[in-house]
């Protein structure tokens, strides 16, 4: 009698103790966003890849970057980019206002906190398209503690060197002298991919925006449970 009263009780116990780690798991994953950090060699898809997993997935956000670069025909202010001028960008420098940033290509890039405050706070999926510089900073930056298992590294790389000097080539927003350049850091750039979380291969635009969304789709049930 006495041991089925103990067993009872501590059954009760149990499930109660089950009812709130549900309670707080749920809320856990209502609460807390998750980064994705896209990066990878220049010329290698990032922007189209991201620009087509935004198209896939609408509660899926942009982390917006500032640059000094000029904007391209068609690339519009806080769309795209932030376009800021160099005075603008080195005073947002000095207030701390970027998680990282970095010189590519001689111009900057940054991005910003408050960016990523908000949507993280917010407990959306972000999605940051940065160079592999960048990358390695937010790493430095929230790559730790308990925002480690909210942020995830994904590199993409292309199905081969030569497809990638064609897509840079193809995209005819720098002449062949700048392209050159970029190929050289690009090869070099390749080989830090081991150090992120996902590899994925850029063959089509489609079924690596795909891949994207799947990796997503399980990180965003890793947060919970950690
Ligand atoms: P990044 O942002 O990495 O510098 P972009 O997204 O600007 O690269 O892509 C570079 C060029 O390659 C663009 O002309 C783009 O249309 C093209 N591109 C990107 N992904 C693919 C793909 N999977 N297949 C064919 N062309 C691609
Ligand atoms: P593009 O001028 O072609 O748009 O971008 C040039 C490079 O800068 C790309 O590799 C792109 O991923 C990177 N980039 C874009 N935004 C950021 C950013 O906020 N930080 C860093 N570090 N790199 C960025």
């Amino acid at each position: 009698m006495i041991l089925f009263e103990y067993t009872s009780r501590s059954l009760i116990c149990q499930a109660y103790r089950a009812k709130i780690m549900l309670f707080m798991a749920k809320k856990a994953r209502k609460k807390r966003g998750i980064l994705v950090v896209v990066s990878g060699p220049s010329g290698v898809g990032k922007s189209t890849v991201v620009r087509r997993i935004l198209k896939l997935n609408k509660n899926i956000k942009l982390s917006v970057s500032a640059t000094t670069r000029p904007p391209r025909p068609g690339e519009t202010h806080g769309e795209h980019y932030y376009f800021l001028s160099q005075e603008e960008f080195d005073q947002k420098v000095r207030n701390n206002e970027f998680v990282e940033w970095a010189k590519v290509h001689g111009y900057y890039y940054g991005t910003l906190v408050s960016t990523i405050k908000e949507q993280l706070i917010k407990g959306g999926t972000t999605v940051c398209e940065v160079d592999v510089q960048g990358a390695a900073s937010i790493k430095e930056v929230l790559g730790k503690g308990k925002l480690k298992t909210a942020t995830v590294f994904i590199f993409l790389i292309p199905p081969s060197v030569d497809i990638l000097a064609f897509r840079l080539k193809k995209r005819k927003t720098e002449n062949l002298e700048v392209v050159n350049y970029r190929l050289r850091a690009a090869i070099a750039e390749l080989q830090v991919m081991e150090k992120y979380d996902y590899i994925v291969v850029n063959d089509r635009v489609e079924s690596a925006a795909e891949k994207i969304q799947a990796i997503i789709n399980v990180e965003k049930e890793r947060t919970l449970l950690n």
